[in-house]
C-alpha cells in the first residue's frame, strides 16, 4: 500500500487509504507501534494529534478556535456534511467544535466530549518544544498529548473512521471538542455555552469524558478506571482584621497571630467520614493492590458503619482521605502591609474539595466551626459546581468489562470518584450522565498532566485510540 513518509497530501491520502483499509479490518491492539509502522488508521490519528498539539492553545493566551476550525476540516474532509459540523466562535481565540454522526435513532445519541485548551506550559522549563509533537524513547512529548489531545483527536479520527466505513449505528455519535476546561470553564465560553446555546446539538443519553485511565505497573495493567463522579471544587477566603499600629510597641492581639491559630485548628480537623457507592467500589475492588492491613481496611470500607480504627488507618494515606471525605486545605497565606507596622489585615485562601451530594453551606459552617474564632472572617470565593454521581450503568459498565478484558487483560475495571475537576460535571448538572473514560495506559507513577515535560506511550496512543473506537461501536449497537 502506501509507504511515504507521514505528512504528505493527507486529505486525499486518508479518504482513499481508509476505505481501502477499513474494509480489510486490519486493526487489533497495537503491539509496539511507531511512527514508521504505521497503519493508515493509525496514520490519520497520529497527523490530527500532531495537527492539535502543534496549535499553541493554551487557555489564556492560545487559540482554541483555529484548533476547533481545523478539526472542523477533518471532519469535512473525511466526509461529514457541513450541516454535521459546526465550529463556534463564542469569543475570540475561542473555539468549541460539535459534530454528529447520523445513526438509526432507535436509542437516545451518546456525546464524545474532550477539551481542546491546554494548561500553560513554559519552553525553558521543558527537554523538548511542548508545542511540537516529539517522538522520544516511546513516548510522543507535547503540551496536552495526555490532558486531553489524545481524547479528541482520538474522537475526530474514529468519526472519520465510522463515517468513511459507512457505519449506522443505532443512535446517533455527537462529538463536542470544548475550550476553557482547563479554567473550570469560568467565562462560560465552553461547555456552559454549548449547554446554554446549543443544547440541542449536543443533547445525549450520556457522555464519554476525560478522566479514569488505565493504570500500568511495570508496565503492565492493573486498572481500567471509570470516572463516574468528581468532588466539587470551593474556594474560602479567610480574613482577620486589626488596628495595627507601630511595631516598636506590639500588642498579643495580632492579626497574623490571630489567623495562624485559627489555621493550626483548621490543619487538625477532619471532615467526616462520607463513603458513596463509586467510592465503595473503588475501595472493594482496589483492595487486591495493597495487602496486610491495608488491603483488610480497604475491604472494610464496604461496611455500613466501617470500623472507625480502619477508617483512621485509610485517612493516614492522602490519595485515600480525599476518597473518604470532603478536605479542605490552606493553599494561600498573605499579611502585613509594612515591615515597621503591625498587620492590619492578614488572609489567607484554602481550597475545598466536597463530596458530591454535600451541601455547599453546611461546608462553611465546619470551617467556622473548626477556626473556633469570630474574629476570622469566612468568605466563599468562588461558584461551586454541584454534581450528582452518574451510576454505574451495567450496559456502560458491561461494555467496558468485555474489552477491557481484550485490550488489557488482568486490569481491574474500577468506578472512581476524580478528586480534581473537570467538565463533566456541568454535564451532570445539566441531567448528562458523564463517564470519565480514556482507555489511555500510563504508568502509575508518570502522571505528567499539567506539569513539565508531559507525555504518552506511543504504544498507549494507538492502542487507547483503537479502544474507543471499539468501546463506542459497542455501545451504539455495533460489533
Ligand atoms: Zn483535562
Amino acid at each position: 500500500m502506501f509507504t511515504e513518509r507521514p505528512g504528505h497530501a493527507a486529505g486525499r491520502r486518508h479518504s482513499i487509504l481508509l476505505a481501502a483499509a477499513l474494509g480489510a479490518a486490519l486493526f487489533m491492539p497495537a503491539g509496539g507501534a511507531c511512527a514508521d509502522e504505521l497503519t493508515p488508521q493509525q496514520q490519520l490519528a497520529h497527523d490530527i494529534y500532531k495537527e492539535l498539539l502543534e496549535i499553541d492553545t493554551t487557555t489564556a493566551t492560545g487559540n482554541t478556535d483555529r484548533a476547533a476550525q481545523a478539526m472542523a476540516a477533518r471532519l469535512k474532509a473525511g466526509g461529514f456534511a457541513d450541516e454535521d459540523v459546526h465550529a463556534f466562535s463564542p469569543a475570540p481565540r475561542k473555539g468549541n467544535l460539535v459534530a454528529r454522526l447520523h445513526g438509526s435513532g432507535a436509542r437516545k445519541p451518546i456525546l464524545l466530549v474532550a477539551h481542546i485548551d491546554v494548561v500553560p506550559a513554559n519552553r525553558e522549563d521543558w527537554s523538548v518544544d511542548p508545542f511540537k509533537l516529539v517522538e522520544k524513547d516511546g513516548y510522543y512529548y507535547a503540551r496536552g498529548s495526555g490532558d486531553d489531545k489524545y481524547m479528541a483527536a482520538s474522537f475526530v479520527t474514529n468519526m472519520i473512521r465510522y463515517k468513511q466505513e459507512g457505519y449506522k449505528p443505532d443512535r446517533d455519535i455527537i462529538l463536542a471538542l470544548e475550550t476553557d476546561e482547563e479554567i473550570l470553564d469560568r467565562d462560560a465560553l465552553g461547555i456552559q455555552w454549548l449547554l446554554k446555546n446549543h443544547r440541542d446539538l449536543i443533547d445525549a443519553e450520556f457522555a464519554l469524558n476525560e478522566g479514569g485511565g488505565v493504570g500500568l505497573k511495570d508496565g503492565k495493567p492493573i486498572r481500567n478506571s471509570i470516572q463516574t463522579s468528581e468532588k466539587v471544587s470551593v474556594s474560602f477566603l479567610l480574613e482577620v482584621k486589626n488596628s495595627g499600629g507601630h511595631s516598636s510597641v506590639p500588642r498579643k492581639d495580632n492579626a497574623i497571630y490571630r489567623l495562624a491559630e485559627g489555621l493550626v485548628k483548621l490543619s487538625q480537623f477532619d471532615f467526616p467520614l462520607h463513603l458513596n457507592e463509586t467510592t465503595r467500589a473503588y475501595f472493594a475492588k482496589s483492595a487486591q493492590f495493597e495487602s496486610g492491613q491495608t488491603a483488610d481496611d480497604m475491604r472494610a470500607m464496604a461496611a455500613d458503619n466501617p470500623d472507625p480504627a480502619a477508617v483512621a488507618r485509610l485517612s493516614a494515606s492522602a490519595v485515600y482521605n480525599a476518597q473518604l471525605r470532603t478536605t479542605c486545605v490552606a493553599t494561600m497565606l498573605q499579611g502585613g502591609h509594612a515591615v515597621n507596622a503591625l498587620p492590619q489585615l492578614a488572609t489567607a485562601k484554602v481550597n475545598c474539595r466536597v463530596m458530591p451530594g454535600e451541601p455547599m453551606d453546611g461546608i462553611k459552617a465546619a470551617l467556622v466551626r473548626a477556626l473556633a474564632d469570630d474574629q476570622i472572617a469566612v468568605t466563599q470565593i468562588d461558584q461551586a459546581v454541584l454534581s450528582e454521581p452518574a451510576k454505574l450503568d451495567e450496559q456502560i459498565v458491561g461494555a467496558i468489562d468485555k474489552l477491557s478484558g481484550e485490550f488489557f487483560p488482568g486490569a481491574v475495571v474500577l468506578p472512581v470518584m476524580s478528586a480534581g475537576a473537570t467538565d463533566g460535571s456541568y454535564l451532570r448538572n445539566a441531567g448528562i450522565p458523564t463517564y470519565g473514560h480514556s482507555g489511555l495506559a500510563n504508568d502509575i507513577n508518570d502522571i505528567r498532566a499539567h506539569g513539565k515535560d508531559e507525555r504518552v506511550p506511543v504504544k498507549s496512543f494507538y492502542q487507547g485510540d483503537e479502544y474507543l473506537y471499539r468501546l463506542v461501536k459497542a455501545l451504539s449497537g455495533g460489533t
